[in-house]
């Protein structure tokens, strides 16, 4: 059998996953971040996008939109801002964000808070590859 580990994701809301791994690739701050097991104590900061993570073979996704993650004693665990596996977003609701944003950034109107609409757009997308890809 192969090598696991645990990881746990939780955000504001509650625990979206607590489960025994192989491999898992976060968005990290400064760029993608894979973790095997038996990896070595860490803490680091997590942007917008999509975590990866291989169990029993089947590569799953979550997406959140940044936080932070600590791995420690083969236990890997991120608090995101939010996060939803595949099965709880909501696509239509994911694509009109998206939509609502790009319209935002095009028109781009005395009223528009850029930086906001920026990561409106940035969460959107996450949340449409988690589901779609
Ligand atoms: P929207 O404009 O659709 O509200 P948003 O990016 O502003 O999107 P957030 O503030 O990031 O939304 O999230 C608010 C809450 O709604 C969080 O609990 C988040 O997990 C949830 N959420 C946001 N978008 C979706 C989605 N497409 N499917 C499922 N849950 C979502």
């Amino acid at each position: 059998m192969a090598q696991t580990f645990n990881l746990k994701v939780v955000a504001p809301d509650g625990q979206v996953l607590n489960q025994d791994v192989e491999f898992v690739v976060v968005p990290g701050d400064d760029g993608e971040l894979g973790i095997l097991p038996n990896h070595a104590p860490l803490i680091a900061g997590l942007t917008i996008g999509v975590i990866r993570y291989t169990a029993e073979g089947k590569v799953h996704k979550i997406a959140i939109s940044g936080g932070f993650l600590e791995v420690v004693n083969n236990k890997v665990t991120v608090l995101a801002q939010t996060a939803e596996t595949a099965d709880m977003i909501d696509l239509e609701r994911a694509k009109a964000a998206k939509e609502r944003a790009e319209r935002r950034l095009r028109e781009r109107g005395p009223e528009i808070d850029v930086v906001r609409a920026e990561t409106a757009l940035k969460r959107a997308i996450a949340r449409i590859k988690a589901k779609e890809e």
